[in-house]
């Protein structure tokens, strides 16, 4: 942010947001809602807004998306504070962070494919489910140390045992800016993945692990990932890291009120440059809430 100024009374430099988009494809209008509302929350408390590449997924990710990604920041007006930090050069923290959680029983390796967890789910009469659908049945937690350690050379991922992190964590809770104090639900997700087999690490570790070592203090995305944050607020238990404020924003919404994503065909910020839209008066609409292109916003 070239210009610091207060804006919102909350003075203090020690206000940091981040933007973190994955480099799988260009952003979208959702994208920029969401950018402008880190950006700005900074910008009121005149603190720092950096911005993160989460490029793990290595098979995925491409360089020309990074590009793409800051030019359409730049487009918006936005500027980012420091120098941008990738994920994919951050693996020996990741595995630092799965270390010091293996080193206490807290994960276990899983040697499940997708066909062998559907196979399980569709046998149990009473899959538990989360927030997201079906949980991972615990195939693998029944699998002794031993014989687990022994099938270490086979493709495997590893899963936070849940039930015994968050007995060992105890009560957590958390604040979110918009929606108060939140009484953390770490088991909403079950025995989600720590490092996935190609990754060497998974978005909710990586997040978790920058979002300290940033030092960031106020985590502002989309409501999309609220159910996340009851993971990500067990692992900083875990970890003995620090704990940020959060606010999680409405989603932005395409005229059909369904929330924006690049396969319900939202243009490119890009495509919008291309067909001439000046990118700070479409910041200013997102702003505004003078909403363009048919868009809306929803809670959920
Ligand atoms: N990389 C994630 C995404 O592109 C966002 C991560 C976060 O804000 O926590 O959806």
């Amino acid at each position: 942010m070239t210009a610091r100024r207060t804006i919102g009374g909350q003075a203090g430099r020690d206000v940091v947001t981040r933007f973190a988009p994955s480099p799988t494809g260009r952003l979208h209008p959702g994208h920029a809602f969401s950018a402008i509302q880190a950006h700005d929350r900074a910008l009121a408390a005149d603190g720092r807004f950096l911005l993160r590449i989460e490029d793990i997924d290595t098979g995925r990710s491409r360089p020309e998306h990074v590009a793409g990604i800051m030019d359409d920041l730049r487009w918006l007006g936005l500027t980012w504070d420091g120098e941008v930090v990738f994920q994919s050069q951050r693996m020996a923290r990741y595995a630092a962070a799965l270390e010091s959680l293996k080193s206490r029983g807290l994960v276990y390796p899983c040697f499940c494919t997708r066909a062998d967890i559907a196979r399980e789910l569709a046998a149990s009469a009473s899959a538990p489910h989360g927030s997201d659908g079906p949980l991972y049945p615990g195939t693998c937690r029944a699998i002794p140390a031993d014989r687990a350690a022994g099938r270490l050379g086979e493709p495997h991922a590893w899963r936070m045992d849940a039930a015994r992190a968050a007995a060992l964590a105890g009560p957590l809770d958390w604040i979110d800016e918009i929606t108060g104090t939140v009484v953390a639900d770490p088991l909403t997700h079950g025995d989600v993945v720590l490092a996935r087999k190609d990754a060497g690490t998974s978005y909710h570790l990586a997040v978790t692990v920058d979002d300290a070592a940033q030092g960031v203090s106020h985590v502002v995305r989309g409501v999309d990932l609220f159910a996340a944050t009851h993971v990500h607020r067990l692992l900083q238990a875990l970890l003995d890291l620090p704990v940020p404020t959060w606010r999680h924003h409405a989603l932005l919404t395409g005229p059909d009120g369904t929330r924006l994503a690049k396969r319900h065909g939202a243009p490119t910020l890009a495509a919008l440059r291309d067909e001439g839209v000046d990118g700070r008066a479409f910041a200013y609409d997102l702003r505004s809430g003078r909403l363009p292109l048919g868009f809306g916003v929803a809670s959920a």
